[in-house]
């Protein structure tokens, strides 16, 4: 994978509020938060998106933001936070290395990440979502029997 703004973090190459670090994972500030407080989680693996990730720095990561989330919500005060993690220039991914954005939400400024979420109607019908839960589950190697 090419170098990336992330990589040069993790080599110093480039400054950064860097507020932890262990052996597969490093998280520090984002330079243009979306709000007090936000913050990007990341494993050390040079990898562009999740499905690309080994388990180990999958679980590596997901070890630790628990932990970030808990010192996040202390520090800021905020009612609220958010986890997001974009993959793929389609998906608003713009650094190439995967990153998790922990970012605090306030009721009170409305300050966070604002969600323009529009769940659709099952227009496709039971029979599709059939369909698509029993090629994920094939796919996924798993015979799970009853459906609900
Ligand atoms: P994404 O759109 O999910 O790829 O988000 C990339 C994030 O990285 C954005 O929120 C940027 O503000 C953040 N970012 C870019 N460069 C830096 C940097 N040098 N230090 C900290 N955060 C950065």
């Amino acid at each position: 994978m090419s170098e990336t703004l992330f990589s040069k973090i993790i080599a110093r190459q480039i400054p950064a509020h860097i507020i932890y670090e262990d052996t597969h994972v490093i998280s520090f500030l984002d330079i243009n938060p979306l709000s007090y407080g936000h913050i990007l989680v990341i494993p050390k693996e040079a990898k562009a998106q999740m499905h690309e990730l080994s388990e180990e720095s999958a679980a590596a990561l997901g070890r630790v933001l628990p932990k970030m989330a808990r010192a996040l919500l202390k520090v800021t005060g905020a009612d609220g936070y958010n986890l997001l993690q974009n993959n793929g220039a389609s998906a608003h991914q713009s650094v190439f290395h995967v990153h998790v954005h922990l970012i605090p939400q306030f009721s009170s400024t409305g300050k966070g990440l604002g969600l323009n979420w529009m769940p659709s109607q099952l227009t496709e019908g039971e029979r599709l979502r059939e369909k698509y839960a029993t090629a994920l589950t094939e796919e996924l190697g798993r015979n799970l029997g009853a459906r609900s």
